[in-house]
């Protein structure tokens, strides 16, 4: 085969009938797109987590009709609903087994069999719409190829496994149908589902798109590409045509909500492109992230991230002393804290920690760290801070960079600054509160001239 197309849909892309019907013309207008990969219907993996939250029979249940009532009008809007009827038929009533038969509380493994079915039933309903528009259309179990090990809830995908399983289960039936699978979803090695954690379909994508040799992996979204920043911060923002892996890794990493972070990673291991549109508006264009790109500007896009908590820790026996960081970054990592920036000076160490992007509550996941660090340094904790990136390329040797920075930020308490050590991006720390105004000032003195 030539030339192979991966096009992922994302949740709002296969919410109803109609916007499945939008993603359909994408597909038959693309003879190159033969695997699409599916997430769950808007809302749908939210009802799932929630069942399995509920200890209480009626509430999981009142979950599962929320479910019921997005499928069943899907199903109800198809020409031939009697041809996928038995299948959508048996998997709701094996999520209803799971919900009457589940003790008190689920565990690991039972979460994320309970979380697959979205994405499950999704796939089956999406298959019979390509097929009602005269194209084969196959529904096919991930499962069979998205191989993981057994973290349940963020499955670790097995690379190798992956691409032998695909060249086995899936690339022969590329020739004859249009294949269609599940995001999100995997199996480990005693075959029990597992998920690659929210969010997960889009590397699910790129996962396949690696193990099929792709060229091109497209992920069609509500939004119309990524943004030079969040529309919602300024009217400003636009959309970037091109974009480099480095630094869309940068932005997916800094807070752009629009990729699951890891989705580059196998698109640049097999320098696959990724494109990044809207379902709703094909025609709009869209992002093309690439390795190579003909422009490389130093100012690309600004991301936000709130909630970041600045730690210091300060000894004065760190004078002249060696080891203290390594004390200090040794205590973190055996609590399995991932610690994002990092400036010091020669007695105290700042370095902060993205409290929104933890699992577990804060105080249960830091707390016995910070405990530890107390027993040899003085330790401070300050929160509600927001980590502003600036993106783009030579940051740290174009001239002007910092002059451009320190202008836009003159009357603003700029809490700490990470730059030199990236040449995509410049990091700093501003107040919860000043975080907008901050972004938006930025973006008019960086990008309005260009
Ligand atoms: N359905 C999953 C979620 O909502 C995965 C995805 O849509 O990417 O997190
Ligand atoms: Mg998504």
């Amino acid at each position: 085969m030539s030339k192979l197309i991966v096009a992922k849909f994302g949740g709002t892309s296969v919410a109803d009938f109609d916007a499945m019907s939008r993603c359909a013309d994408i597909v038959l207008n693309d003879p190159a797109i033969r695997l699409v990969v599916v997430s769950a219907s808007s809302g749908v993996t939210n009802l799932l987590v929630d069942i399995t939250k509920h200890t209480d029979i009626s509430e999981r249940y009142a979950c599962y009709q929320g479910i019921e009532r997005i499928t069943l009008a899907v199903l109800h809007r198809l020409a031939q609903p009697q041809q996928v009827a038995a299948d959508i038929d048996a998997l709701l009533g094996a999520l209803k087994d799971l919900i009457e038969q589940g003790g008190a509380v689920y565990s690991g493994v039972h979460k994320d069999e309970i979380q697959s079915f979205g994405e499950r039933l999704s796939s089956v309903l999406f298959a019979q719409v390509l097929r009602e528009r005269g194209a084969p259309g196959l529904c096919f179990d991930a499962r069979r190829v998205m191989r993981t090990d057994s973290r349940f809830g963020k499955g670790e995908p097995q690379v190798g496994q992956i691409s032998q399983l695909a060249a086995l289960q899936l690339q022969p039936l590329l020739a004859d149908n249009i294949v269609v699978t599940q995001g999100f979803i995997g199996a480990d090695d005693a075959g029990q589902t597992t998920t690659l954690g929210r969010g997960g379909s889009d590397y699910s994508a790129a996962l396949f798109g690696e193990a099929l040799a792709a060229s091109v992996v497209q992920i069609w979204t509500d939004v119309v590409g990524i943004f030079t920043t969040d529309p919602r911060l300024t009217e400003q923002a636009r959309c970037i045509k091109e974009i480099s892996f480095d630094e869309a890794a940068e932005m997916a990493t800094f807070g752009a909500k629009v990729l699951h972070p890891a989705t580059l990673i196998p698109a640049m291991r097999r320098n696959i492109g990724v494109f990044v549109g809207s379902s709703r508006e094909p025609q709009a264009g869209g992002t093309w992230i690439a390795k190579d790109v003909k422009e490389r500007p130093p100012y690309r896009a600004i991301a936000l991230r709130k909630s970041q908590t600045l730690i210091t820790v300060k000894s004065p026996a760190m004078l002249h002393a060696a080891g203290f960081l390594t004390r200090v970054f040794d205590t973190l990592s055996r609590h399995q804290i991932s610690v994002d920036l990092v400036t010091t000076s020669e007695i105290s160490v700042a370095l902060t920690l993205d409290e929104g992007g933890m699992t577990s509550a804060f105080s249960a996941s830091v707390e016995p760290a910070l405990a530890e660090l107390r027993s040899f340094c003085d330790v401070s904790v300050e929160q509600g801070l927001s980590l502003v990136a600036v993106i783009g390329n030579h940051l740290h040797s174009s001239k002007g960079v910092t002059g451009d920075l320190f202008n836009t930020l003159e009357r603003i308490n700029m809490r700490l600054i990470c730059h030199g050590a990236s040449k995509h991006n410049l990091c700093f720390l501003v107040q919860d509160a000043d975080a907008p105004a901050v972004v938006k000032q930025l973006h008019q003195n960086l990008f309005s001239a260009a």
